[in-house]
């Protein structure tokens, strides 16, 4: 981790917790914040060196922003259309979100693309909408095992990034980009990629970020690993020099798991 970049940890809640499921969380959290995080891991989020966000299912979102309304926990929207209105049933917009406070989305999700049929293409009208609308934005890339047992990762990560990414970034789009690099075979999977692994591809596309914006641009954008973090893993991930943050699906679902990621993180400072 560059301390100069700070930590962000992002659960990725999927189709779990509903309105009543993200009340007791919260409620949870409340509680406890003081008691399971440390005075440095609370300074560190106070100064806002290590974020805490989650990412609730639709039906979740209303609540779970005024659930954790007056916490250091914000909110985001899993999946948001590129568009701001209009006949896309199913979907919901950016305005949306603005409507109740929102601030952030994810794109890009590996299940997003391989059972919704999102494309490079889809994720990028996401991406550069997402951000001209002003949200900050966790886009999600990374391959599968067979494209990694192929040789094929970095030929993945370089095709979801050129294709993926807008051509150019504003100076408030840096400030809200954040990258999440998740190898598929580590979702969900309990086969966390090793710091190494990680590191690995983080270095690749932190290279990428080099040559497509320039050094001092990508020196800013944060990289998040994604793929079966745990409070007992994230350490060592975190101690990657390009590793920015987590990405956390399953371990982000019980807020005392969630708590010792923060906790394990804020560890760091
Ligand atoms: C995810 O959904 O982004 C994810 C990484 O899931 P898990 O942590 O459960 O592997």
């Amino acid at each position: 981790m560059d301390s100069k970049r700070g930590i962000l940890i992002a659960g990725n809640w999927k189709m779990n917790l509903g309105p009543k499921g993200t009340q007791e969380f919260a409620s949870h959290l409340r509680t406890n914040w003081k008691i399971s995080l440390s005075d440095k891991t609370r300074a560190a989020i106070s100064n806002g060196k290590l974020g805490a966000h989650v990412f609730p299912a639709s039906i979740s979102l209303a609540p779970a922003k005024e659930a954790f309304a007056g916490t250091s926990v914000s909110v985001g929207a899993q999946n948001v259309h590129y568009e701001e209105k209009g006949a896309f049933t199913g979907e919901i917009s950016g305005p949306m979100l603005k409507e109740i406070g929102l601030e952030w989305t994810l794109v890009g999700h590996s299940e997003r693309r391989q059972y919704f049929g999102e494309t490079d293409e889809s994720v990028r009208k996401r991406t550069e909408s997402h951000l001209r609308q002003g949200f900050h934005v966790v886009f999600c890339f990374g391959e599968t095992r067979s494209e990694r047992e192929d040789g094929r990762t970095n030929s993945v990560l370089e095709t979801q990034l050129s294709r993926g990414l807008p051509e150019k970034l504003s100076g408030s789009d840096v400030e809200k980009l954040v990258l999440a690099y998740e190898p598929v075979w580590a979702i969900g999977t309990g086969l966390t990629a090793t710091p190494e692994q990680a590191e690995e591809a983080h270095e690749y596309t932190r290279n990428f970020l080099i040559d497509r914006y320039g050094r001092e641009i990508a020196a800013k954008l944060k990289i998040l690993y994604g793929g079966s973090v745990t409070p007992e893993n994230i350490r060592g991930l975190l101690a990657q020099p390009n590793v920015d943050g987590g990405l956390v699906g399953g371990a982000s679902l019980k807020p005392e798991s969630f708590l010792s990621l923060l906790e394990g993180a804020g560890s760091l400072f």
